[in-house]
């Protein structure tokens, strides 16, 4: 994979980042934003008047004069009136999120699942540095470390925060097999890593979005089990596997319920198996990350 070009930030750029710190054009997008939520629409259209009248400035000539410097970039003008561009809209909605604040943390909160390490049932979820992260209260390892906003904490629980990062990992990873970033739906490149543990080679995607550069780490055996026809062997085993978060999926691999046979990294092409009750599922990834059944 050649590494993505650095960019030149260009003086657009400065101009427009610029242009937004400043009460009122702030206001003009937040205006613009909750008509859209009261209307229950997206590209909402305001007037002149409409807008000028949802901002608290003295004079027409003012506001004029902020609303200017938000065309282009944050507002697209028509006939009609003023409405967000995806910029604009990207913006208001990471003020709304609360982006600019600091995640909140919650307490430590037990978690199902075993370690894939040593083994024992005794996973923590937990903040640390802005991060969720599951780790082993036994052997201090750490399993997993994700993004987490403040507007996934804000108005939950520890419970349903841990259980809304369950959710978001798989549908994360639905993405990515595809090739899209979950960040900012640009191409995603993928490489395979090995990690080498207990005699084990553990094989996982390094997948980095060309357009802005995030990377994230995807377990092969999760790829498999996203196909409809490895969820339903799981199912027909009593475990619904893309209802349980990643960290309990860990435990299939621990218990070698689940194991991959690399053929080889370069072009990828593994053979999966998912030996339940006696029954093996088999399934073939290729280069592209298609999953295919072995019948
Ligand atoms: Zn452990
Ligand atoms: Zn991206």
């Amino acid at each position: 994979m050649t590494p993505p070009a650095t960019p030149e930030i260009d003086q657009d750029v400065v101009d427009a980042i610029g242009a937004l710190g400043n009460r009122s054009r702030l206001e003009i997008l937040l205006a613009l934003a909750e008509a859209e939520r009261d209307r229950q629409e997206q590209w909402i259209r305001m007037t002149f008047t409409e807008l000028y009248d949802a901002v608290d400035l003295e004079s027409t000539s003012q506001f004029s004069y902020h609303l200017d410097r938000l065309v282009g970039p944050f507002v697209a003008e028509a006939a009609d009136g003023y409405r967000l561009t995806y910029a604009g809209d990207k913006i208001v909605r990471t003020i709304l999120a609360g982006l600019y604040e600091n995640t909140r943390r919650f307490d430590d909160t037990d978690v199902g699942g075993s370690c894939v390490f040593c083994g024992t049932d005794s996973l923590v979820a937990a903040v640390d540095e802005e991060q969720f992260v599951v780790r082993c209260a036994s052997c201090d390892t750490r399993l997993l470390t994700d993004l987490l906003p403040e507007s996934q904490t804000r108005h939950r629980s520890a419970s349903e925060i841990v259980d809304s990062v369950g959710t978001r990992i798989w549908g994360s990873f639905t993405l990515i097999r595809d090739g899209v970033c979950p960040e900012c739906f640009g191409p995603i490149e993928t490489t395979i890593d090995a990690h080498c543990h207990d005699g084990r080679t553990l094989y996982t995607l390094e997948s980095t979005c060309r357009e802005c550069w995030i990377t994230f780490h995807v377990p092969i055996e999760a790829i498999a089990a996203l196909h409809p026809a490895a969820a339903g062997f799981f199912w027909e085993h009593g475990i619904a596997v893309l209802e349980r978060p990643l960290w309990e999926f860990f435990e299939q691999i621990a218990t070698k319920t689940v194991t991959t046979d690399v053929e080889t990294v370069e072009p990828f092409a593994a053979t999966v198996e998912i030996a339940l009750d006696g029954e093996t599922g088999r399934f073939e990834i290729d280069d592209e990350l298609t999953v295919m059944p072995i019948s």
